[in-house]
């Protein structure tokens, strides 16, 4: 009998890792690099790959699901310029962790990913621009690109081919909105990773006012997976709307947190099983499943759920970047939004007001509920300030402070009334 395991972990991205297997020679003997060399040697044209991506339903991994074969239509390829491909490593989201593991274990997946998105849209420079607190990673994939520029899979003429690529990792510093692509873009420019007005898009003004395509981490190095099993097959391991696999990044209360990777449309009771339960055998309460800016769905109902897009925005969440955050009986709803609170708070860039002041001012009154302060007319006003922040801001930042306020206050409406009324939390501490 096959085990739960063997039943529903498909990888494609992770499959056979073992933590030391990431060097080049042993990604080529995994059968790397043979998408980009069959695209060179049988010459696979842009638009056959961009009508394979089209086909094979990948949406981008990043958070905002939109399709990739059709935001890699949108580059202008005869644009006379230059034009800029950029992968967008700057996984900060609370929960989230696992494009640090891509580029730790699996680099070069990243690299083929990244290169053949270069000969697809006709660009010839591309930057990775990875998170600032994650200095081991940032080394590693410096390492893997010197093995890969070394045999001749990046540079001038891949291949012996008339295509070049140079490609470059870019250390940031450590601010969350700069995973935001625009603040992304100005922070590699050198200047502060402050979002920039949209439009004009990036796909027609980006890097230093260039046509850019930016994708996340786990996009790109999907793409030579789905070229090398075929569009019709990675699509099959979804369901309609959602092929393919997802890199599940599941912590919290359950016993064994870590990255797994799934086909898209597992019920999320199956990941659960696959991370162990809960830890303690405690019962499940609540969970935030597509990162902290996600809204907070109740534990019962997530049981019900599969992980997939659409399934997730049923159950009125999203699946964002794919980090589940399970959360046990014990923890304290009110508590919980403080943090979440605090953090967007501290993290707004403070260029737009409704974000500046609105996020302090959440901050300020979970914190005064939470500390037996809280007043009966809160949970409007602090429903009143999310909606009067979402939807007013230069960037999703400002939605993604307010979701969390509205779907905890939803959710979770009874924890709050508790603490106004009684001054301390509903959570029984003996639990
Ligand atoms: Fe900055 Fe917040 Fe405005 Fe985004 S929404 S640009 S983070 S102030």
């Amino acid at each position: 009998m096959t085990s739960l395991h063997d039943r529903h972990i498909k990888p494609l991205i992770l499959k056979d890792l073992n933590g030391d297997n990431w060097h080049l020679a042993d990604y080529v003997k995994r059968g790397g690099y043979s998408a980009l060399r069959r695209i060179l040697e049988e010459g696979l044209t842009p638009e056959q790959i961009i009508a394979d991506l089209k086909a094979s339903g990948l949406r981008g991994r990043g958070g905002a699901g939109f399709p990739t074969g059709l935001k890699w239509s949108f580059m202008p390829r005869q644009y006379p310029g230059q034009k800029y491909l950029v992968c967008n490593t700057d996984e900060g989201e609370p929960g989230t962790f696992k494009d640090r593991d891509i580029i730790r274990y699996n680099p070069h997946a990243l690299i083929e990913g990244m290169a053949i998105g270069a000969f697809a849209m006709g660009i010839t420079v591309g930057y990775n621009y990875i998170h600032g607190e994650i200095f081991q990673e940032y080394l590693r994939f410096e390492e893997a690109l010197e093995e890969a520029r070394a045999a001749g899979f990046l540079g001038d003429n891949i291949m012996g081919s008339t295509f070049s690529f140079q490609l470059h990792a870019h250390h940031g510093y450590g601010a969350y909105i700069c995973g935001e692509e625009t603040a992304l873009l100005e922070s590699l420019e050198g200047k502060k990773g402050q979002p920039r007005f949209k439009p004009p898009f990036p796909a027609s003004f980006g890097l230093y006012g260039k046509p850019t395509t930016i994708n996340n981490t786990e996009t790109f190095a999907a793409v030579p997976f789905i070229l090398n099993i075929g569009a019709s097959e990675y699509m099959a391991l979804g369901k309609p709307n959602n092929g393919g696999t997802k890199i599940f990044s599941i912590s919290g209360d359950i016993e064994r947190p870590g990255n797994y990777e799934v086909p898209l449309g597992t019920p999320f009771a199956t990941l659960m099983e696959l991370a162990g339960g809960m830890r303690g055998g405690k019962k499940i309460k609540a969970v935030i499943p597509g990162g902290s800016s996600a809204p907070v769905v109740r534990g019962e109902v997530m049981m019900q759920t599969d992980l997939d897009y659409d399934s997730i925005a049923k159950a009125g969440s999203m699946l964002g970047s794919g980090a589940v955050i399970v959360m046990d009986e014990t923890r304290c709803m009110v508590k919980s939004l403080l943090r979440l609170s605090y953090f967007y708070y501290e993290e707004s860039c403070g260029q737009c007001t409704p974000c500046r002041e609105g996020t302090g001012w959440m901050y300020r009154m979970v914190h005064r509920i939470e500390n037996g302060q809280g007043r009966p007319e809160d949970m409007d006003l602090l429903n009143n300030i999310a909606f009067n922040i979402k939807g007013r801001t230069i960037c999703a930042l400002g939605d993604a402070a307010a979701m969390p306020v509205e779907a905890m206050i939803k959710n979770f409406r009874e924890e709050f009334e508790y603490h106004i009324e009684h001054k301390h939390c509903l959570v029984p501490t003996y639990l």
